[in-house]
């Protein structure tokens, strides 16, 4: 094979993250060579036309130019107009049941690669709702192609610059639509320039909007840099005065020259109402303040937890740790049928929102410590006698993972959103004295390649 050459294949095995694969093979004289060449967005039984795009002796990559013949698991049309060219979703031709299959048999073929010892996988919980699940979301303003006309929306497939606008998302209520029509219309009457992420010059940035499930309460914050000087007082009154199915309790101006393209505040100005919401799960109260970290699909973080309490089981007269613990969430639902839960998390924020939310709650048998879990843990004098770990993507330092093993805990419950992070830290777990007894995806981000794993291990005797 060579780079920069088109070939023809099968998609025949799908890897964690939205790869798939093609065993090519080529008949040479000195036999037949197979090449494993690694296809961004391919789906198990796709035969498609790719061009070579990396060759190197470890790794091959393509990239889909035509799909010739479509996968079996593709049993119907995207509900999105923009599905495809959009870098938000990736599965909309399969339906729910199919991409359900899809993430289930990729979490397991990662797992039982790692566990050594029989355990029981059981399957994977899909979301309750496959469209408009999505509690949060982060919009970056651009152009769809350079020069072109201001959008508010996704970054389009495979682009650092590109934007597209989403304004017919269907992972979103529809709510998240009509409030971008409103920004980008304003914004495009009033000849207001985006900012450039290459010259670093301009105004617009990023629009944030939070949109309790439960509550249906939404804030919005747009993000700008402060180099002009612009009154938001209209736009403020067309947002208000939306016919939406929630309603706009916040309305935020964030000031951000940093150079990172990534939503954060030098400065927040509340130009509406309150800068929180309040979102209602598994019949405990939280207020979400714009950057404290809540799962992003409420119905489906309520499945995910059940799953995670139902393998942290008796906790009657036992302390608990909740380590990467966001707004406190599990600490608080394990707190109702628990002696003491201790939170631990880096954000101050939420932490702070953590603690406010345990009092909203009644809640007194819960600790919260903001701060790295790998320093935190050496300050904190309770013992627990269960842990459960739900980091973020990259998994768990490796130190701080050896103070996690060294409490010696009898049974450990591990939320990932990130199976491959999971599968390194089995790793280390299982070598250390603890064995995986039982494992369950949990579909939280329906039409994505996203997917949530939760273990159960327990200590060797
Ligand atoms: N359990 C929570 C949050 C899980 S997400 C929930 O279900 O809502 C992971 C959390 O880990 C995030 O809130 C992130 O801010 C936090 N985090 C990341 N690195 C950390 C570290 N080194 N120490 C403590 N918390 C960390």
């Amino acid at each position: 094979m060579k780079k920069g050459q088109e070939y023809i294949g099968t998609i025949e095995e799908m890897k964690f993250p939205n790869k798939g694969i093609v065993n090519y093979e080529e008949v040479r004289e000195d036999g037949v060579i197979t090449t494993k060449v690694t296809i961004p967005g391919g789906i198990l039984g796709q035969k498609i036309k790719f061009l070579l795009t990396k060759k190197k002796s470890k790794k091959c990559e393509g990239r889909v130019i035509d799909i010739l013949e479509k996968s079996q698991y593709e049993d119907k049309n995207p509900v999105c107009p923009k599905f495809g060219i959009c870098g938000g979703c990736t599965y909309q031709t399969m339906s729910y049941g199919n991409q359900l299959e899809v993430k289930k048999n990729m979490v397991k073929s990662i797992l039982d690669e790692v566990i050594k010892e029989d355990y029981d996988f059981q399957g994977i919980i899909g979301s309750p709702e496959e469209l408009e699940y999505r509690n949060k979301m982060e919009y970056s303003f651009g152009d769809q192609y350079k020069g072109g006309e201001l959008c508010l929306g996704l970054h389009k497939k495979g682009s650092f610059y590109d934007i597209v606008n989403t304004n017919e998302c269907k992972i979103v209520n529809d709510d998240y639509n009509r409030i971008l029509d409103v920004i980008l219309e304003y914004f495009k009457s009033q000849n207001i320039p985006y900012y450039h992420k290459m010259s670093k010059e301009g105004y617009l940035r990023h629009v944030l909007i939070r949109r309790a499930r439960r509550t249906g309460e939404i804030i919005i914050a747009i993000v700008t840099t402060t180099t002009m000087d612009v009154d938001f007082k209209i736009l403020c009154d067309r947002l208000l005065e939306l016919n939406l199915l929630g309603d706009i309790v916040g309305i935020m101006h964030i000031y951000n020259d940093g150079l990172a393209d990534m939503v954060r505040s030098d400065k927040t100005e509340i130009l509406y109402g309150r800068d929180y919401i309040y979102e209602e799960i598994l019949g405990l109260k939280f207020k979400i303040s714009l950057f404290s970290f809540f799962q992003t699909n409420s119905l489906g973080a309520e499945k995910l937890y059940e799953k995670a309490r139902e393998y942290v089981g008796e906790t009657k007269d036992k302390l608990v740790f909740d380590l990467y613990s966001g707004t406190g969430t599990i600490t608080q639902m394990l707190a109702k049928v628990a002696k003491k839960v201790v939170g631990v998390e880096i954000i101050e924020e939420a932490v702070d929102a953590a603690k406010e939310n345990a009092d909203l709650n009644g809640l007194e048998n819960c600790d919260f410590y903001a701060g790295d879990v790998l320093k935190v843990i050496d300050e904190i004098e309770d013992k627990p006698d269960l842990i459960v770990l739900d980091p973020p993507r990259d998994g768990i330092n490796p130190h701080a993972l050896d103070k996690i093993i060294n409490y010696g805990v009898e049974r450990m419950v591990y939320i990932s959103c990130k199976p491959t992070s999971l599968a390194r830290d089995l790793i280390v777990l299982q070598e250390r004295g603890y064995k995986v007894l039982k494992a369950c995806a949990v579909d939280m981000f329906p039409g994505t390649y996203h997917v949530e794993t939760v273990c159960l291990l327990s200590k060797k005797p």
